[in-house]
């Protein structure tokens, strides 16, 4: 079995989590009725200090319906220009919701207060009206980077006097919690809607929550039925999102330790140009000429490890769930080894 370093995403269901799963009790959820989704969309809820919680099939799908429930057409959302919700979710924004997207360029994935406040658009017949500002907490596309409470607090001082709705995508959420120390409640303070993903580090095969008030969700509610993701003994699945809620948040820490080992060893490695700043569990990092991301990432796979390439020469590698000890010194040997070869 090669060592999987191309996303957090490629965990498999633990056997304690599996055995969790054959015991969930089951129902109809589109009727409300599956005693796990209830269960799973509570303990969310109460986590971060909200009303209700929304059980989905993809963090794709969280985020797509908070910028439907939030937005109107002719709105715009505004957002850094490395967010998942602009790179990477298909254009989803203007397909599922009619809004236009402001981009910003922020530091790492990362925008700021003043920023967001020079974005917000004049009310004009001629402009899209600015009524969205999502935050990304990790930032995948910034190398795992994240926000502490301080930076995200005057965000939402500025959206709350101008009238604009901020959603948390946080995919990632708990890698970068576990570095603050932050509560999730205060977290959950910040934002008016949060999406959190299950099945990246956490550990879990499927799923994804979409966080707040109740009304809120209510309205959410309909979104994810048209837009067919209203599943029915969907309990198992959530079962298993329960377990790593229970289990798998705080040995992120390991998977975050792991990600900055590497990346200290790859900024002293000479085919390496640089490495972007690894806050979490991921590590992006670039390549000297003339070595490309994707010959570089055939020669790590013969080798046995995978990686995926995040431009022409640049490479990511994220550490999850299924990486022990032992593949980590596998992948650090094998990295120091590559040095020699192309030295
Ligand atoms: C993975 C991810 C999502 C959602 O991904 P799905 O694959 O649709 O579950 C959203 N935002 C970020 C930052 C992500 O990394």
């Amino acid at each position: 079995m090669p060592i999987n370093l191309v996303s957090d995403t490629v965990t498999r269901p633990t056997p304690a989590m599996l055995e969790h799963m054959l015991r969930a009790p089951v129902g109809d959820d589109v009727f409300g009725e599956d005693p796990s989704v209830n269960a799973l969309q509570e303990q969310a809820a109460a986590l971060f200090g909200h009303e209700a919680a929304l059980f989905c099939p993809s963090g794709t799908m969280t985020n797509q319906i908070a910028i439907k429930t939030h937005t109107r057409p002719l709105d715009e959302l505004i957002c850094d220009e490395y967010s998942h919700v602009y790179q990477y979710e298909t254009g989803g924004y203007s397909f599922n919701s009619g809004v236009a997207v402001n981009l910003i360029r922020g530091q790492h994935g990362k925008i700021t207060a003043d920023q967001v406040a020079a974005a917000i658009k004049p009310l004009y017949d001629w402009l899209p009206k600015s009524r969205l500002v999502v935050l990304e907490n990790t930032c995948n596309k910034g190398g795992g980077s994240y926000y502490t409470l301080p930076e995200i607090e005057p965000i939402r001082q500025l959206c709350r006097e101008r009238g604009l709705a901020l959603h948390l995508d946080g995919a990632r959420l708990f890698n970068a919690l576990v570095e603050t120390g932050e509560r999730t409640e205060a977290v959950g303070a910040q934002f008016d809607s949060i999406s959190i993903c299950l099945s990246k580090g956490l550990g879990a095969p499927v799923g994804s929550l979409l966080i707040g008030p109740r009304d809120f969700i209510a309205e959410a509610r309909r979104f994810r039925k048209v837009m067919g993701g209203g599943m029915r003994q969907a309990g198992i699945l959530a079962a298993a999102g329960s377990y790593a809620l229970q289990h798998h948040i705080d040995r992120l820490r390991v998977d975050n330790d792991r990600a900055r080992t590497v990346g200290k060893l790859l900024a002293e490695l000479p085919y390496v140009a640089t490495v972007r700043p690894v806050r979490s569990n991921i590590v992006i990092f670039d390549l000297v000429a003339p070595h490309t991301a994707t010959s570089f990432i055939e020669r790590l796979a013969e080798r046995g490890v995978l990686a995926s390439p995040f431009g022409p020469q640049t490479v990511r590698l994220v550490f999850h769930l299924d990486i022990s000890e032992a593949m980590q010194q596998k992948v650090m040997e094998i990295l120091e080894n590559m040095e020699l070869e192309t030295a």
